[in-house]
């Protein structure tokens, strides 16, 4: 018996070494990756700059505490900040705990101006904001959450589309509404950019935040920094993570101004959140999610989602929709994604599921032509082997 508790349902096989987008067992077999650490690996693995980055700084400082500034988390927030909508920035470890946080800042904001009964947040029923207690309950899944009770109060949920409910759900006591841009574990569902303009009327109508969770689509992945870039809305609240540390643990979260000032002195903290050794790495990250990159994205997103649409028409009894942005591709099946994934898998090209039948595809960001045609070639085969 395995010395781990049976938490996760793994797959016979690991690696000893990874580069660019691919994985590479002990035996020397050479896996396509195209999961990338569920969209953090944005740069590759074995990333050049990023291994000189933490290599650099594991010599001078890790850890130090947040009793202390730490310079290094000043200029990456600095970046952020320049980079988009936020004025501010608190540093976290993941994803959860960035999502987490922005419910606090969200609610402590309310009671900072005298508010303190605007504490509930609506959420898409069966979204993703990670496995604490907080988020399981933020996103209203029966299966994250059963066995955990008792229930977290303060979430509201209504159903992916449900714009009435929505609107019905915005109460006296609302205090946000906090949605993925685009669903990721979900089963990679964009969210339309009118649906994005019109949550922040809507926010703005009723004088509530909102709360855009880009832990798996933002740093690059959909083409634009943010995926609601492509809206062209201001969010109030943007938890990152996954992509912005390159395959180190960060989180964040990017606010405004206005709710900054909510966060007092003593209000949040987090031992390891922004620590000068993830802080040197997410700097590294963040120096190369540059115009070329994002560039790259779209032109390799363009490019894939094109071929798999040609699959799709080739295999219509297969494939039922090709669905995603920038490097955020689902390819959702008519039927159980298992099996393919599976012989995707024999093929030596890695995937990973998401909810309706989704296999999700995440190259890296700066993956090339050459190894998309690899990816083709294996879904194109498997089509046929499944057929
Ligand atoms: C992965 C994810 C999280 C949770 O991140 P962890 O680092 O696993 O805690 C939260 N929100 C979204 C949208 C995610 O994809």
């Amino acid at each position: 018996m395995s010395a781990l508790a049976p938490n996760y349902k793994r797959k016979n096989l690991s690696f000893i070494r990874g580069k660019g987008s691919f994985l590479i067992t002990a035996d020397g077999n050479k896996y396509l990756d195209f999961v990338q650490g569920i969209a953090v690996n944005s740069l590759g693995h074995a990333n050049k700059k990023l291994i000189s980055a933490i290599n650099k700084q594991s010599k001078k400082l890790w850890h130090v505490s947040n009793a202390f500034r730490i310079p290094e988390g000043e200029k990456l927030a600095k970046k952020l900040v320049k980079k988009t909508f936020a004025d501010a920035i608190i540093f976290q470890n993941s994803g959860a705990e960035a999502t987490e946080t922005a419910i606090k800042v969200a609610r402590r904001y309310f009671y900072s101006i005298g508010k303190k009964h605007k504490n509930r947040i609506i959420c898409i029923k069966n979204s993703f904001h990670g496995r604490t207690i907080a988020a399981i309950h933020a996103s209203g899944s029966k299966k994250m959450t059963e066995g955990f009770g008792p229930k977290v109060p303060g979430f509201d949920h209504f159903e992916f589309g449900d714009h009435k409910k929505l609107k019905k759900l915005i109460k006296k006591n609302t205090a946000a509404i906090m949605i993925e841009t685009v669903l990721g574990e979900g089963g990679i569902k964009v969210i339309p950019d009118f649906c994005i303009k019109e949550l922040r009327k809507l926010c703005d109508k009723h004088k509530i935040l909102l709360i855009l969770d880009e832990v798996q689509c933002g740093i690059g992945r959909s083409g634009k920094f943010f995926a609601f870039e492509y809206a062209n809305v201001k969010p109030d609240i943007v938890p990152i993570a996954k992509g912005i540390g390159g395959g180190f643990p960060i989180g964040a979260v990017l606010m405004t101004k206005k709710v900054s000032k909510a966060m007092k002195p003593g209000t949040h903290g987090s031992t390891f959140g922004g620590n000068p050794l993830a802080m040197a790495v997410g700097n590294a990250v963040m120096d190369q999610i540059n115009k070329n990159l994002l560039k790259n994205v779209n032109k390799m997103s363009k490019y894939f989602i094109h071929r798999l649409n040609e699959m799709k028409i080739k295999y219509p009894n297969i494939i039922k929709e090709v669905r995603g942005v920038g490097l955020l591709i689902g390819l959702q099946l008519f039927n159980d994604q298992t099996k393919f994934i599976k012989k995707l898998m024999e093929n030596k090209l890695l995937t990973i599921r998401a909810a309706e039948n989704v296999i999700r595809i995440l190259p890296p960001l700066n993956v090339t032509k050459r190894e998309i045609d690899i990816a083709l070639k294996i879904i194109s085969k498997v089509c046929n082997q499944i057929k």
